[in-house]
């Protein structure tokens, strides 16, 4: 089965108002991709931004969100909040997630349920940090990532799934081609449903993305550095159309 391609970028706890300009140049440039486009900018900018995406191809969607509806969790979004601000897509369980504010698995799926709920589609992240890929336990990392954060009733609509090794992310390496079709292999087998989108993310690049989306059961890319200039990222979505 072939699926369409996502190119999705975290800016993660980067850009300010003036860094809209380059999400406006990105739109301007890519009217009508023949993949999706995801920009995930953090959350002051979420609102300003999709509303100058409005009427363009390029989805918005927020980094994380709470669990609960509402209530009394300073500093938190919900999903529906996110969906207020015009987004379409959220991150949940990004490994920076994980190693920052001690997110489990089982936190990350009551995540997922709120997203689903607000109507959002949920960019779930799993990968192995490199001790445990030294170790040899890189396939039981990610299943156990896997089946632990992404509740009964996954499907194509509703879930994407990002592999992103812990190591290769913001560090300039990338695993092997070899290595990442093995973990997409494994993914394309666990994940619940044939059609949710498994995406490479860990230091994407317009010079590594070809070989990379070359991939069999390589839907696109989660991006973080590369995605903050419109320049590259764009590079990168031409390289998966
Ligand atoms: C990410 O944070 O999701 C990511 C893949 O970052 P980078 O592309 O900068 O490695």
């Amino acid at each position: 089965m072939s699926l369409r391609k996502l190119a999705a970028g975290n800016w993660k706890m980067n850009g300010r108002m003036p860094q809209l300009a380059e999400a406006m140049a990105l739109a301007g440039a890519h009217p009508s991709p023949t993949v999706d486009v995801l920009l995930c900018p953090p959350a002051t900018l979420l609102a300003p931004m999709a509303q100058a995406m409005l009427g363009s191809a390029v989805a918005v969607g927020g980094q994380d969100c709470h669990a609960a509806v509402k209530g009394a969790h300073t500093g938190d979004i919900s999903a529906e909040m996110l969906v207020d601000a015009g987004a379409s897509y959220v991150i949940l369980g990004h490994s920076e997630r994980r190693a920052d504010h001690g997110e489990t698995s089982a936190m990350v799926a009551a995540k997922v349920q709120a997203a689903w709920a607000a109507g959002l589609i949920a960019v779930v992240c799993v990968g192995e940090t490199e001790t445990q890929r030294d170790a040899g336990e890189t396939l039981a990392v990610i299943g156990a990532q896997l089946a632990g954060s992404l509740p009964e009733g996954a499907s194509a609509q509703n879930t994407v799934v990002a592999y992103e090794p812990v190591w290769a992310i913001g560090t300039g390496r990338t695993p092997t081609p070899e290595q990442i079709a093995e973990v997409h292999a494994f993914l394309r087998d666990k994940a619940p449903d044939a059609g949710i989108r498994l995406l490479y993310g860990g230091s994407v690049n317009p010079g590594n993305a070809a070989t990379i989306f070359a991939l069999a059961n390589v839907e696109g890319a989660l991006v973080g550095g590369a995605s903050l200039k419109a320049e590259d990222f764009g590079q990168i979505i031409a390289a998966l159309q």
